[in-house]
């Protein structure tokens, strides 16, 4: 039951307020909160760290103080439910999980709590909710009017369009038909329209109201750059401007996550290896250290990810390219929950365009669903190569439109575009003339040889010094022709035999670019792509969080001291440090050093329950400071 049963009948502002310390509802937050409390059904879509939770949280405390029972919350993330019930408690909201990892004892500990009545909300995986077992208890509780929601959380699981299908969701639907009248809330944060429809079709909310929230993430910069030296670029990116940040790092293949973890550690930063080849112990402790200890570097295939909560983690790094802009996007939106500033760093070559083609091509699909694939991974070339906002291009993709958002690489440091339709055509008729005089392909490497005057043994051996486009591109860097052949391929104009390695073709929209018909833009190569002067004073000194960058020394020991203090309490409840306080929290702490428990209580974050718990120790911790 929820614990403050002498303000019971809290509206939700005063819920929002009192048990979670927060001043305001974020966006539509409000109006979901209204239409759901009022008993309505939703479909939300929101983007990762949108702040959907509160969205069926504060509902389900709302109705279970009206006297409607339990809310039943489904998750398809086990590993992560002991965290989400652990953040409820400390706010003092009773709440259980019931799932694989609990002994049958301890399950039936839940379920007795349940059929009581105890529990505000509970957690459970879609393949235990469609257990016989589960649904007779599910019955007893509707028989007696004590089921207040189901909250269907990462509902694009539902669909095979969406990243994740899994099966199991597709039995929910027994919710809808078995409990008519208790109000269902699915939500997700893959916007695509596809999806969407088909969330909604499998899941039978064609009544629900649809709330779907502006995509923007502000607080987030978006920077691509182009590969040179993947390594280096990134290890330079992380000492610059996030020496000592929790942070992600996406690579596409296993062995290269490997790599890269051992080079960052070698690095002297403690960097994890994440994919789906590690033992799945490891792979759990690994994700239990990237949630409870600080300033961890986690390398991961996309494997990672999915419902991580950390609100602190202030970069996501790309050092490959993902499918589509909705991988991107939900990858990157990792970054930065807290609101605090963070950055999303990719940088992609030649290579991935390839590599990406090639996957495609290579794939068993139909050739329908391979043409969507490509129309996908195009919108994201268009990005990389774009020499505009990249906010715009992305909000513009999920249907959203905008102005340029000052707080994007090409925004910052607008880059130069020269018209590279010269080189273009310069390319083309030395893969052209090359075809013709040796009656075999080459592979990009060669053909810039050739076009750039450089008699190597290969072009020795095949004569190909000879040809009338040797040397007629030697005004050009092979930095540059890499910019032009990648857009060459990203536009159909050139194609990459994958099974022969990897040599180049003429396409049929080869011939346009050669006479002349199709411009090639492109963003000119910068030395040192989109890098900016770093954020802090010293590079390579331990970071803190922005919003505690700006704290006197006085403050800075203070927050120091709040953070020492808050990692012994998460130790104690074996929690993430983030769920006793956020950074945010600290730091406003730390700035104001409160000496009352009533100044404490403004602080955003600090709720009525870790007032309660806390706040004589964070205020003991800072006047031990003062
Ligand atoms: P999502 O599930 O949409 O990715 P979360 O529910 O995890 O996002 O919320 C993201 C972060 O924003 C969390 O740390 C949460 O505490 C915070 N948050 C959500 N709503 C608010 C609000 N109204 N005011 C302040 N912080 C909020
Ligand atoms: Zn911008």
């Amino acid at each position: 039951m929820f614990e403050f049963v002498s303000v019971s009948n809290l509206s939700p502002i005063s819920i929002l307020r009192e048990v979670f310390g927060y001043d305001a509802f974020r966006g539509p937050q409000a109006d979901i909160v209204g239409h759901v409390t009022a008993g309505g059904d939703a479909l939300v879509l929101m983007p990762t760290g949108g702040g959907k939770s509160l969205c069926y949280q504060i509902p389900a405390i709302a109705r279970q103080q009206a006297g409607h029972g339990v809310a039943i919350v489904i998750s398809p993330l086990i590993a992560l439910m002991h965290d989400q019930v652990g953040a409820l408690h400390e706010a003092g909201v009773e709440a259980a999980f019931l799932n694989s990892t609990l002994s049958s004892e301890e399950a039936s500990a839940v379920e007795k709590r349940l059929l009581r009545g105890d529990i505000t909300l509970l957690y459970a995986a879609p393949e235990r909710v469609t257990t016989p077992r589960f649904l007779a208890q599910l019955d007893a509780l509707h028989a007696r009017g004590a089921l207040s929601l189901f909250a269907i959380d990462e509902a694009h699981c539902v669909s095979q369009w969406g990243h994740d299908f899994r099966p199991e969701y597709r039995a929910l639907t027994v919710l809808h038909e078995r409990y008519a009248g208790v109000p269902r809330l699915a939500l997700t944060a893959t916007a695509d329209a596809l999806t969407r429809a088909d969330i909604v079709e499998r899941l039978q909310l064609e009544e629900a109201r649809q709330f779907v929230s502006s995509f923007d993430r502000p607080n987030i910069r978006y920077a691509i750059v182009e590969k040179k030296d993947a390594t280096q670029q990134l290890l330079r990116f992380i000492m610059r401007e996030h020496a000592g940040d929790a942070g992600i790092v996406y690579c596409q293949s296993r062995k290269k996550v490997e790599d890269i973890a051992q080079t960052l550690c070698e690095q002297g930063l403690t960097a994890l290896p994440y994919h789906a080849g590690l033992d799945a112990k490891l792979r759990q402790t690994h994700q239990d250290r990237f949630l409870r200890e600080e300033g961890i570097v986690m390398v991961a295939t996309i494997a990672f990810g999915m419902g991580i909560d950390k609100p602190d983690v202030r970069f996501v790094a790309h050092l490959d390219m993902p499918k589509n802009i909705e991988g991107y996007y939900q990858e990157t939106g990792r970054a930065g929950r807290d609101g605090l500033p963070a950055d999303a760093w990719m940088a992609y070559g030649l290579q991935d365009v390839v590599n990406q083609r090639r996957m495609i091509d290579e794939s068993p699909a139909g050739e329908e669903f391979k043409q969507v694939m490509r129309g996908k991974l195009d919108a994201l070339l268009t990005l990389a190569e774009g020499s505009d906002c990249r906010r715009v291009r992305l909000l513009a993709y999920f249907g959203e439109a905008s102005t340029p958002c000052g707080n994007c690489d090409n925004c910052l440091n607008p880059p130069a575009v020269w018209d590279g339709t010269d080189a273009a055509r310069k390319l083309l008729s030395t893969i052209y003339r090359v075809q013709q005089a040796s009656g075999i392909s080459f592979g990009a490497g060669h053909i810039m040889d050739i076009l750039r005057g450089k008699k190597t043994e290969k072009v020795a051996q095949f004569g190909h010094d000879g040809l009338s486009t040797f040397g007629i591109g030697a005004e050009f860097s092979e930095l540059q022709l890499r910019g032009v052949l990648r857009q060459l391929i990203a536009m159909g104009a050139l194609a990459v035999d994958a099974q022969a390695f990897n040599t180049l073709k003429l396409t049929d929209v080869s011939r346009a670019v050669l006479k002349g018909e199709l411009p090639v833009s492109l963003r000119e190569s910068v030395s040192t792509p989109a890098e900016r002067k770093p954020r802090r004073d010293k590079a390579g000194a331990r970071a803190t969080p922005p919003a505690a960058a700006a704290l006197d020394a006085a403050g800075q020991a203070r927050f120091a001291a709040l953070k020492a203090w808050r990692a012994e309490v998460a130790r104690e409840h074996n929690l993430p440090a983030y769920v006793i306080f956020h950074d945010a929290t600290l730091a406003a702490v730390a700035e104001r050093c409160p000496r009352t428990l009533d100044d404490l209580g403004g602080i955003s974050g600090m709720g009525v329950k870790k007032l309660e718990a806390y706040g004589a120790e964070v205020l003991r911790v800072c006047g031990g400071m003062a």
